[in-house]
C-alpha cells in the first residue's frame, strides 16, 4: 500500500479508511468553526489526507478545504473568517495522490449551489452504485468537477429536490437511490441532516453541546468538545435538525444490521462507543479470545503500539502472561517526513518503532497486532526484537486474514499485495521469522460484541457481504467512472 503523498510509502503495512465527519448545528452562539476543527481533530486517525470544513451564515456557505492534516490547513486566521450558525466538517484518506485527476475536487465537504439553494454534503462510506448512477447523470449532460461519492450524491439530492416539498423529503428518496455505505452530513441552507444507510455499516453517532445539536462519526469527537453523546443513529434512520429542535424520520429503517467490524477491530478510536459497545473493550475482547485459541508459553505480552496495545492487554489479562512494553513509537513522524531511499529500508521500521532492549532480552515474547497485510513490516519487528535477544517471538494478530475486497470504503490492497492470499498460515509465520503465528478466527469475532444480536459485516474476511456487491463489470464500470479516470 503506497501513500507516497504522505511520505509513507515505506509504510505499507496498514489498512485505510475513508473519512470522518462532523456537524454542529448552533443554538448557543458557539464559534462553529472553532468547535469543528477541534472535533475533526480527534477524528484526524479517519483521515489523513485532506480536510475541510464548511460554515452556513444565514444561508451563505463559506469552505476552506485543502490537501493536509487538520492542523495543517487550519490556523487562527483561517477559522476567524469561518463564521456562521452551522458547520460540516470533514476528514479524508484516499489512495489517489493530488496529481490523480479531480482529486482536488473531489476533498469534502461538498458544497453545491442548484435550483433550491446550497447544498453542502460530507461523507463517509462508498457506494457501490456510483458508476452506474454518475453515468446516467452525464448522459443527461452533467458536468462532475471531481471522483467523488459525494458529488453524486449531490446530484441526487438535487434532482430529487425539484419534486419534493422540502429538503429532507429530497434526501428520504436519495437514500432509496443510492446503494451502499453511507454515513453521511447534508447541510441546506436551513437544516442540518444526517443519515446512516439501511445496515449501518459506518458509524453515525448525535451529541449535544449546551443547547447545539451536533453529528460525528465517532463518539471521541464529542468528548474532545466536552459534548455529550446522546446516541447513534439506527441503520437507515435519518435526522432533521432544525431551530433547535431533532427530528428522527424511519422510512428506511429497518431491522438489518451491517455495521463494518474493523471498525472496533481497527479503524475507530478506543474511546469511541460505535453500537453500545466501547471499542477498547471490543479490542481487548479480541485479546482474550487470541489467548484461547491460540495459547502459548511465554514470559512477556506487548502491543504493536498503538494498533495492537488493546488487544495486548486482553491476551496478557485472559493468558496471565505479564503485560509489558516491548516497543516504542516515534509519534513525530508525520507528513513532511523524508521518505528513505532504497538502501536504507532495512532502517525504516527501526524510525517508526525502537525495541525496548532490556524488556524483552532473553525473554519468550508474544506480540500483538491488530492485521498483517504484506507481511513486510511485522517480518523487520521480529528481527528487531530477535536481534535485541528475545528468545522466541510468537505473533498474534486480532483480526481475521484479510482475503477480500471491501466495496464499502475501506482501501484494502489486491489480492496480490495480501499476504493471506498468498500463503498458508505456517508458510506466514515462516515469511515474518516468528516462532509461532495465530489469527482471530472468524468464528472468535462474535466473541468481540458479547450480547450484540444484530448482524455485522465481516466480509473482507469471508467473502461475504450484507449487500450484494458489484460483480466485475459493475468493478470495471466503478473503476472507469470514478478514482481511475
Ligand atoms: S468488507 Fe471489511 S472493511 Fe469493508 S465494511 Fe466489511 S468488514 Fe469493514
Amino acid at each position: 500500500m503506497e501513500n507516497k503523498e504522505l511520505g509513507f510509502s515505506w509504510l505499507p503495512e496498514k489498512l485505510h479508511e475513508e473519512c470522518g465527519v462532523f456537524g454542529i448545528s448552533d443554538a448557543d452562539g458557539h464559534d462553529c468553526a472553532n468547535i469543528a476543527y477541534y472535533a475533526l481533530y480527534a477524528l484526524q486517525h479517519r483521515g489523513q489526507q485532506s480536510c475541510g470544513i464548511a460554515v452556513n451564515d444565514s444561508g451563505n456557505i463559506v469552505c476552506t478545504k485543502d490537501m493536509g492534516l487538520v492542523n495543517e490547513v487550519f490556523n487562527e486566521k483561517i477559522l476567524s473568517h469561518l463564521k456562521g450558525q452551522m458547520a460540516v466538517g470533514h476528514v479524508n484518506y484516499s489512495k489517489y495522490s493530488k496529481a490523480s485527476a479531480g482529486y482536488r475536487e473531489s476533498i469534502q465537504p461538498m458544497v453545491r449551489k442548484y435550483k433550491k439553494g446550497t447544498l453542502t454534503i460530507a461523507n463517509n462510506g462508498s457506494l457501490i452504485n456510483a458508476a452506474q448512477l454518475r453515468d446516467m447523470f452525464e448522459s443527461e449532460g452533467a458536468v462532475f468537477h471531481g471522483t467523488s461519492d459525494a458529488e453524486v450524491i449531490a446530484h441526487v439530492i438535487a434532482k430529487e429536490r425539484i419534486s419534493s416539498a422540502s429538503v429532507e423529503e429530497a434526501v428520504k428518496k436519495m437514500m432509496k437511490i443510492i446503494k451502499g455505505a453511507y454515513s453521511m452530513i447534508v447541510m441546506s441552507p436551513q437544516k442540518m441532516i444526517g443519515c446512516r444507510d439501511p445496515y449501518g455499516i459506518r458509524p453515525l453517532a448525535l451529541g449535544k453541546l449546551g443547547n447545539s445539536y451536533l453529528l460525528a462519526s465517532e463518539t471521541c469527537a464529542f468528548d474532545a468538545i466536552g459534548a455529550e453523546f446522546i446516541r447513534e443513529l439506527d441503520p437507515g434512520e435519518m435526522v432533521v435538525i432544525y431551530n433547535n429542535e431533532v427530528t428522527s424520520i424511519r422510512d428506511n429503517v429497518t431491522d438489518n444490521r451491517g455495521i463494518c467490524v474493523f471498525e472496533y477491530m481497527y479503524f475507530a478510536r478506543p474511546d469511541s462507543i460505535i453500537e453500545g459497545t466501547s471499542v477498547y473493550e471490543a479490542r481487548k475482547n479480541a485479546g482474550k479470545v487470541l489467548a484461547q485459541e491460540h495459547p502459548v508459553e511465554a514470559d512477556l505480552v506487548f502491543g504493536v503500539p498503538d494498533s495492537g496495545l488493546c488487544a495486548a492487554i486482553g491476551y496478557s489479562e485472559e493468558s496471565g502472561i505479564p503485560y509489558g512494553y516491548g516497543l516504542i513509537k516515534n509519534r513525530y513522524i508525520g507528513r513532511t517526513f523524508i521518505q528513505p531511499t532504497q538502501s536504507e529500508r532495512q532502517n525504516l521500521v527501526k524510525i517508526k518503532l525502537n525495541v525496548l532492549a532490556d524488556a524483552v532480552k532473553g525473554k519468550r515474547v508474544v506480540m500483538v497486532d491488530d492485521s498483517i497485510v504484506r507481511g513486510t513490516t511485522i517480518r523487520d519487528i521480529v528481527r528487531l526484537l530477535k536481534e535485541a535477544g528475545a528468545l522466541e517471538v510468537h505473533v498474534r494478530i486480532s483480526s481475521p486474514p484479510f482475503k477480500w475486497p471491501c466495496y464499502f470504503g475501506t482501501d484494502v490492497p489486491s489480492k496480490e499485495n495480501l499476504i493471506a492470499c498468498q500463503m498458508e498460515l505456517d508458510d506466514i509465520a515462516k515469511a515474518i521469522e516468528a516462532d509461532s503465528l495465530g489469527y482471530l478466527s472468524i468464528e472468535g469475532i462474535k466473541k468481540l460484541l458479547p450480547g450484540r444480536t444484530g448482524g455485522y459485516c465481516q466480509g473482507c474476511f469471508t467473502g461475504e457481504y450484507p449487500i450484494p456487491v458489484p460483480t466485475q463489470n459493475e468493478k470495471d464500470e466503478r473503476r472507469i467512472y470514478t478514482h481511475e479516470r
